[in-house]
């Protein structure tokens, strides 16, 4: 049997992006429903990495200073340096922002953190274990979401459905949004070391022959990314775990006491990294934001904070028709142009990281260096500054312009 009920917004997925969108809407008083498909916010190496951008927007909502009481690491630095020992770093001090750090924070804190925070307002409703199935279209336009409940099959009748459902989202393939799609070179696999005070700390990236190391300090340990070529985890599993420890404890010698504590393939994930973009991220009643507009690769740590900033920007633009009941496509296109540069710029960045650091290494049988055009670009006066500046910041950082309506937090909260 199928049930409705009716909203302005309903909202596919609560990772980063729906739950931004989500307590920003209600905040300005606009009734918004999530369907979130998981029963929790667990997920384990998910982007963990809350950059100045975020955090700053995070300070706009009043929020960042209980937000940084969480247990958290930081870091100010990226260092590069090959296993040969050639070294480069660079860090976010130049970059004009009150946090000048990446905070890593487990993804299920965040958004536990933004959930509770958007619970104190009775226009939040947040459905768990709701698996959006398609959208509800009335005539030629989207007019909801339907879902998968445990109890059965239920639709969201809404002003608005927007789609943060991911990088396999659901509803961007159900209305065959147009998309262009890169091919990163590389996959991951995360795993975890533990950490020593004398192993140094922020993020470290070792550039080794054949592989790209990522060292993230999460405080009690080292997440570690090894990149493989893409498509090649099973010849690497078939090698054995073995031959992954062996080949681990040459490139970071320094941690090489450690790789024994890699017992099991169950504690090696698998990232398949994808990137693409949606050349259209609408169509009348439906938005597409995060990751269904765009899937980042994981360079830099970005996605997160992208699509956070996408929801930010959809709330500024479409609060005020959603709360007037009627959301014109041009508003739903403004959304996408503004945030389309900063998506597109974030990528090519990632794009020339991916052939600099990656692809070429990967191929390499000589000894590891630091690509000559990645020390340029770091170094060089003025540009030496945009990397970090985009990686902290992205082009056009936005603010929060949709307001806090008095009167719509609940009482004691
Ligand atoms: C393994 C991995 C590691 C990553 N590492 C980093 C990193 O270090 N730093 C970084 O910034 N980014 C990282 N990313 C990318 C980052 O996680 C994403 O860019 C970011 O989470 C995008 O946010 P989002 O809200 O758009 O989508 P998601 O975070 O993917 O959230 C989508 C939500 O929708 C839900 N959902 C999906 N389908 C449905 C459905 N049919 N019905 C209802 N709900 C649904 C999902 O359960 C999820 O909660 C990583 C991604 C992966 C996969």
């Amino acid at each position: 049997m199928r049930t409705a009920h009716e909203t302005r917004c309903c909202v596919a997925g609560c990772g980063p992006a729906g739950a931004i969108l989500a307590l920003l809407l209600a905040r300005a008083g606009v009734d918004v429903v999530v369907l979130e498909k998981h029963g929790d916010f667990l997920r384990d190496f998910r982007g963990d990495t809350i950059h100045p951008s975020t955090l700053e927007i995070l300070d706009e909502l009043g929020l960042a200073e209980r937000f940084l009481r969480l247990p958290h690491s930081r870091a100010e630095t990226l260092t590069l340096r090959t296993s040969a020992g050639d070294t480069l770093r660079f860090g976010f001090r130049g970059v004009p922002t009150k946090y000048p750090y990446i905070v890593f924070v487990p993804q299920w804190d965040f958004l536990d953190f933004i959930a509770a925070e958007a619970k104190r307002y009775p226009a939040f409703h947040l459905v768990m274990n709701a698996e959006v199935t398609d959208v509800v279209w009335d005539g030629e336009a989207v007019r909801g979401l339907r879902y998968r409940a445990a109890d059965g099959e239920r639709e969201v009748r809404a002003s608005l459905a927007v789609g943060a459902d991911g990088r396999e989202s659901r509803t961007r393939d159900a209305l065959g949004l147009p998309r262009v799609a890169a091919s990163p070179p590389v996959d991951v696999f995360w795993f975890r070391l533990s950490r020593r005070a004398r192993d140094g700390a922020g993020v470290q990236a070792v550039i080794g022959p054949g592989h790209f190391i990522a060292l993230l300090d999460r405080g009690d340990y080292w997440q570690v990314g090894y990149t493989i070529g893409k498509g090649e985890a099973d010849t690497v599993r078939g090698q054995g775990l073995d031959a992954l420890r062996r080949s681990f404890a040459s490139l970071v010698p320094a941690l090489a006491d450690r790789a024994g504590e890699l017992r099991t393939w169950d504690q090696v994930k698998l990232l398949r990294v994808r990137a693409d973009r949606l050349t259209r991220w609408h169509v009348p009643g439906f938005l597409a934001i995060g990751d269904a507009a765009h899937a980042m690769s994981p360079v830099g740590g970005v996605g997160i904070n992208v699509a956070i900033q996408d929801a930010v920007v959809a709330a500024n633009r479409l609060w005020r028709p959603l709360r007037d009941g009627a959301v014109p496509v041009e508003a739903l296109a403004a959304v996408q142009r503004e945030r389309q540069l900063s998506v597109r710029a974030t990528q090519v960045m990632q794009e020339f990281m991916h052939r600099q650091l990656l692809a070429r290494n990967l191929r390499s049988t000589s000894p590891p260096r630091i690509p000559p055009m990645v020390r340029l670009a770091l170094k060089t006066p003025g540009l030496g500054a945009l990397i970090p500046r985009l990686v902290a910041l992205g082009i056009n950082r936005p603010h929060v312009e949709s307001p806090a309506r008095a009167g719509t937090a609940a009482a004691g909260a």
